[in-house]
């Protein structure tokens, strides 16, 4: 198959490690030139030397907590000034704090509305003019399976991300006439480490190892095993492709048949 975006410009939220960084490298594999972020410099600098090792690959790196308007607006004008107007985007950050609806303070609120839904938005209104001009673009969303079935003790995770979705599935209409697609990609239980840290200290508690509570949550799921994080890049490649140019609006699990629900 052909996806037709080598040397497209795309831009991944928080791709310094997991989910977004496997986004970023499906899309240099694919011959596109890939802005990454994320708040810790230190660990941004090293994936982007790993990602120049890709044979083609030209990969700029810019420090950014996406939670921050001021960072939103350097990422956007150093991805142009260095690669040239955005023409993928990958909206992606850390996951908010779990907890239920009366462990939460409304700053806590407040904060996971701005890590997950201002962020999106704010990108969106970076990209969106220069992919209109050109009547060519790919806004791809990373949100969770939570928004088929809320999770509990994740209540911030469960009703922002759906926004979200509802912002990705009204704005794909809106822009389909100019050569938009807008979707989003719900993982399901992935593993990656920021899940490893979460189950490592469960793990610390039990006195078992994150490996022992990893495999046996992964007996439980019906591939008999997590979600690979690159499979979540594969499919924000093939989003971002011309083959995908009819998918539009859609919000795609890639959870391995984690969900139950027939939509
Ligand atoms: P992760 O914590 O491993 O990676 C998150 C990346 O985003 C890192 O590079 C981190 O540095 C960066 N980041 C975090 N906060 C940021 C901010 N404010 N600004 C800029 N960068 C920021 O997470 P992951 O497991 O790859 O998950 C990615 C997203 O998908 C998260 O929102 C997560 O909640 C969601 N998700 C993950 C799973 C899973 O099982 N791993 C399942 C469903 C949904």
């Amino acid at each position: 198959m052909q996806f037709g975006i080598k040397d497209k410009v795309a831009l991944i939220g928080g791709s310094s490690r997991g989910i977004g960084r496997c986004c970023a490298e499906a899309l240099l594999a694919e011959g596109a030139r890939v802005a990454i972020c994320a708040r810790g410099e230190d660990a941004l600098a090293e994936t982007a030397k790993t990602l120049r090792k890709h044979p083609g690959g030209e990969v700029i790196a810019v420090p950014a907590d996406l939670s921050r308007s001021e960072d939103i607006d350097k990422v956007l004008q150093e991805t142009r000034t260095r690669l040239g107007e955005i023409e993928i985007l990958v909206t992606n950050t850390g996951g908010p704090r779990p907890g239920r609806f009366t462990d939460l303070e409304e700053e806590q609120w407040d904060g996971a509305y701005d890590l997950l839904f201002k962020s999106a938005l704010r990108l969106i209104w970076g990209v969106l003019p220069g992919m209109r001009e050109r009547k060519w673009g790919r806004i791809i969303g990373i949100t969770s399976v939570s928004v088929k079935e809320p999770i509990d003790n994740l209540i911030l995770s469960n009703v922002f991300r759906s926004g979200v979705t509802a912002l990705f599935k009204t704005l794909a209409r809106e822009v389909a006439r100019d050569g938009i697609t807008v979707n989003t990609l719900l993982p399901g239980l992935t593993d990656t480490d920021r899940l490893r840290e979460v189950y490592g200290a469960q793990a610390t508690a039990k006195g078992v190892s994150t490996d022992q509570i990893m495999a046996k949550i992964a007996g439980t799921l019906p591939q008999r095993r997590m979600t690979r994080p690159e499979e979540l890049g594969q499919a924000a490649a093939f989003l971002a492709s011309e083959a995908a140019s009819g998918i539009t609006g859609s919000a795609l699990a890639i959870d391995g048949g984690q969900l139950r629900g027939l939509t």
